[in-house]
Order: structure tokens, then sequence, then C-alpha cells
């Protein structure tokens, strides 16, 4: 059974009605890692976002069955607690709440999920700075609420700590490469690197093929106008870095 199956996925925008996703058809196997790549506008963030369940978008057609169970009627903690992970193009800022606060209160919703008791605060307090450390994030930004004031390293880092302590089986990265200088996409890539596993799938969404020097995508997509218009292998992706997706624009119009 595919770890995700996304059949023929229609998604509009709910405020206004206007059908972004368009049938879009994915399987992702445990193991795998797949890239998607497009135009901007193309419908890769609304994506990103129904797979999370977000209130803003209506699925008017298809499927998304996630180990087998349709999760277009989970709501999106059901999906995280279910092992799915997504990571924003603009992770949210939660004034207020301390980076460690919030990510003991995920983990340990996680694992009451799961039926696991609540990690005593010094084995949390030792895990989550060993993880922070490998990414870099220091001491002091654990204290700050999260992502507020955060540069754009930061909160991509702190994404992808979030994602290393909840051990999802299923990560979605949305333009995880945006706004990084060559030092924070080397220190995310190696995050993203290490949870690599046979039990868990990544989809990786990037406009830019960049981020796959670092990342090695299995496979790779082109989504156009809301449909998967082109699969490949990761030569794919350097032939868009070459030509552009000029010869995909309007494909699925
Ligand atoms: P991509 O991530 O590939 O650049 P998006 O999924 O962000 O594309 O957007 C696809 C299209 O849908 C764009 O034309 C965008 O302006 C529009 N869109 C997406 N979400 C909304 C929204 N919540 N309200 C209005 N327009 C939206
Ligand atoms: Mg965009
Ligand atoms: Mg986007």
């Amino acid at each position: 059974m595919a770890l995700l199956e996304i059949k023929n996925l229609h998604a509009r925008i709910a405020e206004d009605g206007t059908e972004i996703l368009r049938g879009v058809d994915l399987t992702v196997n445990a193991g795998e890692v797949h890239a998607i790549m497009g135009p901007n506008g193309s419908g890769k963030s609304t994506l990103s976002y129904v797979l999370a369940g977000k209130e803003d978008y209506e699925v008017t057609e298809g499927e998304v069955l996630f180990n087998g169970e349709n999760i277009l009627e989970m709501g999106p903690d059901e999906r995280a607690v279910a092992g799915m992970f997504l990571a924003f193009q603009y992770p949210i800022e939660i004034p207020g709440v301390a980076t460690m606060t919030f990510l003991k209160a995920a983990l340990n919703a996680q694992r009451k999920a799961r039926g696991l008791g609540e990690l005593p605060t010094p084995d949390f307090m030792k895990l989550v700075r060993e993880k922070a450390n490998k990414m870099n994030i220091t001491p002091d930004m654990l204290k700050r609420p999260l992502n507020v004031g955060f540069s754009g390293g930061e909160k991509k880092r702190s994404e992808i700590l979030q994602m290393e302590l909840l051990e999802p089986t299923l990560c979605v990265l949305d333009e995880t490469d945006s706004g990084l200088d060559i030092d924070a996409l080397k220190v995310v890539s190696d995050g993203v690197n290490r949870l690599r596993s046979p039990e868990r799938a990544m989809v990786v969404i990037t406009h830019y093929q960049r981020l796959l020097d670092h990342i090695v995508p299995d496979i790779v997509h082109v989504l156009s106008a809301g449909r998967i218009v082109k699969t490949g292998g990761p030569e794919l992706a350097l032939e868009l870095e070459k030509n552009g997706y000029a010869d995909y624009i309007g494909e699925a119009a």
C-alpha cells in the first residue's frame, strides 16, 4: 500500500470558488523522496495547504489516502497525529508562546494520541537541545516566541527542528529553500536528509533546482495549472533548471 495516494484531486478557494487544483494524481511510497516543481501560481502551495487541511480551500472532487485512510475527513490536528508534517512556505508566528513550550505541547499531544505518556521535562529538554544544536538553534532562540521576529533562515530551521522532534512518516516541505543563504540551506538540507528512512517519505516542493542538489529526489514531478503534467527522475529537475518552465506553462489548460 502506498503511504500517500492522491487521486484526481480538485480543490478551489473557499472564498471565491476559483479552482486551483484541477485533477492532481500522485502516489508516494514509504522511503521515497518526491520533488514537486512548477511555475509560480501553479498550485504548489495550495496542494500543501489542502494536504494540511487548511480551511481556506474546498476539495470538490477526488481522494487523498494516507496509510489507506481518507484524510479529507480528518481535521488538521488529526492529520498531524496520524504522522503527517507540513512545513509551510510562510511558517506561522505564535506570539506569547515560547518555542520550547510549543514544541513540548506538540510532542506531548502526539505522544498522547499514540497512547504514550508525557515525556518527563528533563528528558524533553535534553532531546530538544540535542536536536536544536544540530540545526544551529541556540537555547536563547528556544525561549523566544515561536517564529516571532525570526529571520527567514531561523524560521525554516525551526520547522525542521519540529519535524525532527515529531518524527512524522510523511513530510511535505513547501519552498523550504526560499530566503535561505547557502549555509542555512546546508543546515536545513542536512536536517531533512537525516530524516530520510525506509519508513518515511518526503514531498519537497520547490521552484528552483538548487535545493535538489542537497536533497536528491527519487522522483520529480512538474505541476502546471493545477495538474501534474510530467514525471521523471532527478534529470528532469536539471532540464527545468536549464530550459525553465516555458514548455510546461499552459500545458494542462
Ligand atoms: P504556487 O505555490 O505554485 O506559486 P499557489 O498555490 O500559491 O501557487 O497559488 C496558485 C494560484 O491560486 C495563484 O494564482 C494564487 O494567487 C491563487 N491563490 C492561492 N490561494 C489563494 C487564496 N487563499 N486566495 C486567493 N487566491 C489564492
Ligand atoms: Mg508562489
Ligand atoms: Mg508556493
